[in-house]
């Protein structure tokens, strides 16, 4: 049978499409070259806790349309992402609030913050041209040399003037005592995990796995009208003018005898020398408890290693820096004139796309494609 549409990659954006399309009546075939579903949002169940396998993921959004969306297919737990970072044993609250400033200055008042994050930005004359400029003028040199520049550096192995300012843009600066790392009016973590989610968005959907699109290209193409293709850009188009950038990820995950490791779902370690960028433990993004309400006597944790991406590793980051972002430009030139396939999602637009920002994109592209 020949399919209205072949999604290439049940992640976000192909889950999102693939349910908007049958709900249209089209007919779908979702492959993914992993053994499961759900990209990156996979959770894989250990002693009852959700391990979100491909690092942590904490749905946010301050888009309507798009929570009402995600919200059939699961129930939102009330998770706040409040992340701690440890800089030397120095325990410090993110984002940039006034628990940081009082910790870092003994500052009391926000008048007092205030003074001191204008006496340090003072350094920066003109538009911030880079990341450390940015970070600097946001929040004063102490904040960015203990809490930003190691972090980044890490995460991203380059140089912090080296680097788009935007990123660090992603983090709120408050002058309250507000420890959430988000400024979203919606928030949290689909109970029972992200897997069923996404299962649930696939329901009735034909789904083939270990199945790589781009070795049998030919064949499967054949199969559907058109694609929609979530893999990496610049690896459809076989590389051919050059390698986008990515940063990968590997995680060091451990299950503990023990309930409690470090008390927080995210811990930051912000210094240069600490080898991992971060130590997720995962039981406290569903409060530790099981699904039914019982506490968790174990804990699973994972140390998040950030390296350069090679052939063979998986793509997590898309590095938006000039080179790259050129480059981009000519591959995304090269997509245009390939007719019948829609490039979607993180990979396919190499863009550092949040879940909701992924999951607005695909509904956009739905609403043009499917309700022409
Ligand atoms: N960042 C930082 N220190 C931190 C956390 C984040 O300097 O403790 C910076 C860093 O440059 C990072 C960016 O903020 O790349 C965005 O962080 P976010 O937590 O949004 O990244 P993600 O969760 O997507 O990895």
């Amino acid at each position: 049978m020949k399919y209205d549409y072949l999604v290439v990659g049940s992640g976000l954006y192909g889950a999102v499409f693939s349910q908007q399309a049958k709900a249209l009546g089209k007919s779908v075939l979702v492959i993914d070259k992993r053994p499961n579903i759900a990209g990156n949002v996979y959770t894989e169940n250990v002693e009852g806790i959700n391990v979100h396998k491909y690092g942590a993921h904490i749905f946010h959004t301050n888009i309507k349309e798009v929570w009402d969306y995600i919200t059939k297919f699961a129930v939102f737990n009330r998770f706040t992402n409040s992340p701690v970072a440890n800089y030397k044993g120095e325990l410090y609250s993110l984002p940039f609030n006034m628990y940081t400033f009082n910790k870092m200055w003994g500052v009391v008042t926000p008048e007092e913050a205030l003074e001191k994050i204008e006496e340090q930005r003072a350094e920066i004359k003109g538009e911030p041209q880079n990341l450390e400029e940015q970070a600097i003028s946001l929040v004063g040199r102490d904040i960015y040399e203990k809490l930003i520049k190691g972090y980044t550096e890490k995460q991203w192995g380059r140089d912090c003037r080296e680097l788009p300012s935007f990123i660090i843009k992603r983090l709120p600066v408050r002058l309250t005592f507000d420890n959430n790392y988000f400024n979203a009016l919606y928030q949290g973590i689909p109970v029972g995990g992200y897997t069923k989610m996404v299962e649930n968005m696939l329901n009735g959907i034909e789904v083939r796995l270990n199945v790589d699109y781009l070795k049998n290209k030919e064949e499967l193409d054949r199969l559907a009208d058109k694609v929609i293709y979530t893999g990496a850009i610049d690896a459809y188009f076989g590389y051919k003018l050059g390698n986008l950038e990515y940063r990968s990820v590997r995680f060091e995950n451990e299950l503990l005898d023990k309930s409690n490791f470090q008390g927080n779902a995210a811990v930051n370690y912000t210094d240069r020398e600490t080898p991992w960028t971060r130590i997720i433990e995962h039981k406290w993004f569903e409060f530790g408890k099981d699904k039914n309400g019982n506490d968790l006597p174990k804990t699973v944790i994972s140390r998040e290693y950030s390296s350069e991406w090679k052939p063979g590793d998986e793509p997590y980051y898309p590095v938006n820096d000039e080179r790259n972002s050129k480059l981009y430009e000519q591959y995304k030139e090269l997509a245009q004139n390939e007719k019948n396939v829609i490039f979607g999602g993180r990979l396919g637009e190499y863009k550092y796309y949040d879940m909701d920002a992924v999951i607005k994109s695909a509904l956009d592209v739905c609403e043009k494609e499917l309700k022409k």
